[in-house]
C-alpha cells in the first residue's frame, strides 16, 4: 500500500527546515548506514502512532528578492499540490500574517488536497495577538507550534494523520503490475514509454473503474496486465519545475510509492549522477522491485571492455541495490527494448515470491552449520526459526535468543544464503530479528 506523502509549504524563514529536521531527527528511519544512500534529507520516513508517511522538504532554495520569492513559492506550492496527500501550510507566529502568505494561500486554495494550517514560532503557551489574523485566511483552525521547543508537535502530527486518505487502494486488480518509469529530466522516460507502447505485441487497454485513468496508462503484454504509473506527469513536463533538480526527484516519489516495479533510467552519456542515486535510493527504501536501465546506449562508443567497465561503475555507484538487474538499451534504435517487459515480469514475480517456512528453516539450519553464529561474552546467537511474513518486498522474521547478538554482518550472511538459493533478483529483502524467550 502506498505511503501518504506530506509536504510543508510556506515562505522563507517561517521555520520549514527547522520543523523538518525536528521531525526527521526524532523519528527518522532513513537507512543512513547503508552505503550509497545519500543522506541528503529531501524526505524523511516518519511514523506517528502506527501511521507511516513520507515527509518531504520542498524548500531549500534561497530567493533573494520579492519576485523570486513569489515564483519560487508558486512552484513549491504546485509541487506540493501535485505530489502530496496532505499539505502543511506553515506561517510565522512572530511576524504575523504577510501578503506573501496570502498569495500562497491563494495558490493553495485551488487544490482539493487537505491543508493543515500551522503557525510556527509560538514558543510558549501564550498566543500573540497576531495569531487571530491567521483565521482570516479561511483555511480552518490554525495550529500553534514551536519547532524549536517541540511544542504541540504531537497535536500537529495527529491533525496530519487524521487527514490521510481513507483508502490508498489503487483500484487495480492484484494481478496488475504497476510500473514506474523514473529518472531525471531528459533521460528518456517518455521515449521509452512510447517505444514500449508502440511495440506490436503490446495492447494498450482500458481497465475500467480506476480512479487513475487520467494519469496512468494500462496495457497488456503476453496476456499479462500492466500499468505505467503517472504517465501524464512524465508527458506533461512542466519544464520550469523539472529543471530544479530537487523538484524532479520529489516528483518521482509519488510514482515510486504507487508502483510495484521501478525502471530506474540512467543516461549512458552521463553515468550515475547524485540525482540518480537519490531516486534509486528512494525506490530501494520504499521496498520496490527495481531494474536499472541504461538508456541512450547507442551514443556510447564501445570496445571490448565498455560493457564490463560500465557495469562495474554502476554497481559501485548504486552499491545498495546489487540485486537489481542492469539493462543497456536505446529507446531510439530500440536495441533491447523488447527485453524490458520480460524483466519487469520477472522481477515482479521475484518481488512477490514466498518461501515456505519449512524450506526456509532447512536453509537456516544449513547456513548455521556452515558458518557459526556470533557470540559475545560466552553467549552465542541462536536462531530458533524463521518465517516469511510478507511479500512485495519479501520480509522475513528470525526468532532468536538475543537480538543484540544478531549482528548486521550475520544477518547479511543469511540474506546472501537466501539469495543464493532463491535468487530474489530485482528486489530488496528485509530481514528482522526478534527475541523469543
Ligand atoms: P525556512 O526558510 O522556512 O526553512 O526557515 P528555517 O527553518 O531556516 O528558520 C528560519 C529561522 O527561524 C531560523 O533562524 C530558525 O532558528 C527560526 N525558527 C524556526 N522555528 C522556530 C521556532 O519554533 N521558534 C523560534 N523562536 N524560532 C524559530
Ligand atoms: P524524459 O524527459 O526523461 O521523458 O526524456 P525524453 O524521452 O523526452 O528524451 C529526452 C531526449 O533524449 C529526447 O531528445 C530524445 O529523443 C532523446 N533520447 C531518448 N532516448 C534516447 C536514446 O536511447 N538514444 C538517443 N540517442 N537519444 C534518446
Amino acid at each position: 500500500m502506498a505511503k501518504p506523502i506530506v509536504a510543508v509549504v510556506g515562505r522563507p524563514n517561517v521555520g520549514k527546515s527547522t520543523f523538518f529536521n525536528k521531525i526527521a531527527g526524532k523519528r527518522i528511519s532513513i537507512v543512513e548506514d547503508k552505503p550509497g544512500v545519500t543522506r541528503d534529507r529531501i524526505y524523511a520516513d516518519v511514523e506517528w502512532l502506527n501511521n507511516k508517511f513520507t515527509l518531504i522538504d520542498t524548500g531549500g532554495i534561497e530567493p533573494n528578492n520579492n519576485d523570486i520569492i513569489l515564483s519560487q513559492m508558486k512552484r513549491q506550492a504546485e509541487i506540493a499540490m501535485d505530489t502530496a496527500d496532505v499539505i502543511v501550510f506553515m506561517l510565522d507566529g512572530k511576524s504575523g500574517l504577510t501578503t506573501t502568505d496570502e498569495e500562497i494561500a491563494g495558490i493553495l486554495r485551488r487544490t482539493k488536497k487537505p491543508i493543515v494550517l500551522v503557525v510556527n514560532k509560538v514558543d510558549s503557551n501564550k498566543l500573540s495577538e497576531h495569531f487571530y489574523d491567521f483565521y482570516t485566511l479561511g483555511m480552518g483552525e490554525p495550529i500553534p507550534i514551536s519547532s524549536v521547543n517541540g511544542l504541540n508537535l504531537g497535536d500537529l502530527l495527529d491533525e496530519i494523520v487524521a487527514r490521510f486518505p481513507e483508502d490508498t487502494d489503487e483500484g487495480y486488480d492484484e494481478d496488475v503490475i504497476k510500473v514506474a518509469v523514473i529518472g531525471k529530466p531528459n533521460v528518456g522516460k517518455s521515449s521509452l514509454i512510447n517505444t514500449l507502447l508502440g511495440e506490436n505485441r503490446v495492447i494498450v487497454s482500458d481497465i475500467a473503474g480506476t480512479t487513475r485513468d487520467a494519469i496512468d496508462t494500462p496495457f497488456e503484454f503476453n496476456d499479462d496486465k500492466y500499468v505505467f504509473i503517472d504517465t501524464a506527469g512524465i508527458r506533461r513536463k512542466s519544464r520550469v519545475n523539472e529543471n530544479v533538480e530537487k523538484y524532479s526527484v520529489l516528483r518521482s516519489l509519488t510514482a515510486i510509492e504507487r508502483s510495484d516495479v521501478c525502471l530506474i533510467l540512467i543516461d549512458a552519456n552521463e553515468g550515475v549522477t547524485e540525482q540518480d542515486k537519490r531516486i534509486a535510493g528512494y525506490a530501494h527504501e520504499a521496498g520496490r522491485a527495481s531494474i536499472i536501465i541504461v538508456n541512450k546506449w547507442d551514443l556510447i562508443e564501445k570496445d571490448n571492455n565498455t560493457y564490463t567497465e560500465y557495469t562495474k561503475n554502476i554497481r559501485n555507484q548504486l552499491s545498495f541495490m546489487k540485486y537489481a538487474p542492469i539493462l543497456f538499451i536505446s529507446s531510439k534504435t530500440k536495441q533491447r527494448v523488447n527485453k524490458v517487459l520480460e524483466y519487469v515480469k520477472y522481477v515482479a514475480n521475484q518481488h512477490s515470491m514466498r518461501i515456505s517456512t519449512g524450506a526456509l528453516n532447512d536453509l537456516i539450519s544449513e547456513a548455521v552449520l556452515l558458518n557459526q553464529p556470533p557470540s559475545d561474552k560466552g553467549k552465542r546467537l541462536k536462531i530458533y526459526y524463521g518465517t516469511q511474513v510478507s511479500v512485495k518486498p519479501p520480509r522475513f522474521v528470525l526468532f532468536v535468543n538475543d537480538v543484540e547478538l544478531a549482528h548486521f554482518s550475520y544477518i547479511r550472511y543469511i540474506e546472501n544464503q537466501i539469495r543464493q538459493n532463491y535468487n530474489y533478483e530485482g528486489t530488496p529483502i528485509i530481514l528482522e530479528s526478534r527475541e523469543k524467550k
